[in-house]
């Protein structure tokens, strides 16, 4: 029996702005309302932050960001500071493969990006995964251990209790082609969750969770999330719709 309690995040990465962050929480929040026994997670883009915050209120669902800059503050045109985030957000997600891939982030800036969030409170999700041609070339174990590695060098153990990964192979991401259960659940098995274990010690390698991401859905949560250590997902254009992402909470 798993003893670690599942979340569900969702990514809602460019989509959603002020007023429609607005009408999706407004019906998202009442949806939700009695479920219980899992942490839901809602980030949406940083304009929709002030208002999420406002919408969500006292509901259960925490608020995250998609992403932050280490500094605090400064000539950093266009980017937002920890603390920023942390005056509205309990969540930020780092290193998406979409940033990796395309605003130059490197497993060096997720761990700088990564002690940032953690000095000012914030619970970062942390995401590694390797890209179709990785995998394909059986690259997927090394891959992975080395962004959870570098991405995590020089956290404490007791700072890492704040830390969750979600492992989101980049070919199933937005693509409907999810990993199998057996598949994700092998590398949060076997290739992340050692590495926790010798990082930060058993004990607590063993009580952070391991979200999975890429291509979940209302229709394949529930045998994804029945897998040993995979507990709860990233979700990305499922968590759009207030249906499909409540059936995925409650699968978790
Ligand atoms: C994501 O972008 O984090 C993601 C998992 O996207 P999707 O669910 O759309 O594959």
């Amino acid at each position: 029996m798993k003893t670690r309690k599942p979340m569900v995040a969702g990514n809602w990465k460019m989509n959603k702005g002020l007023y429609a962050t607005r009408d999706l929480l407004r019906e998202l929040v009442p949806a939700l309302s009695d479920v219980e026994g899992v942490d839901v997670v809602v980030c949406p883009p940083f304009v929709g932050l002030g208002v999420a915050n406002r919408e969500l209120g006292s509901s259960s669902i925490k608020l995250g960001a998609q992403n932050l800059h280490w500094e605090e503050s400064g000539a950093f045109t266009g980017e937002i500071s920890p603390s920023m985030v942390k005056d509205l957000c309990d969540f930020v997600i780092i290193g998406h493969s979409e940033r990796r891939a395309m605003f130059g982030e490197t497993d060096e800036s997720v761990n700088k990006k990564v002690h940032a969030a953690l000095k000012v409170g914030l619970s970062p999700i942390v995401c590694v995964g390797e890209t179709l041609e990785e995998n394909k070339s059986g690259q997927t174990g090394e891959v992975v251990s080395r962004q959870v590695r570098e991405g995590l060098a020089g956290v404490e153990p007791e700072q890492a209790v704040k830390l969750i990964i979600a492992y989101e192979p980049v070919w199933a991401i937005g693509t409907g082609l999810a990993a199998t259960p057996e598949g994700a659940n092998a590398v949060h098995r076997d290739v992340i969750r050692p590495i926790l274990g010798e990082l930060f010690g058993d004990k607590i390698g063993n009580g952070m969770r391991i979200l999975y991401g890429g291509s979940v859905k209302a229709d394949n949560a529930k045998e994804l999330f029945d897998q040993s250590d995979i507990d709860g997902g990233l979700i990305g254009g499922a968590s759009l719709k207030v249906d499909s992402f409540v059936s995925i909470v409650q699968a978790a």
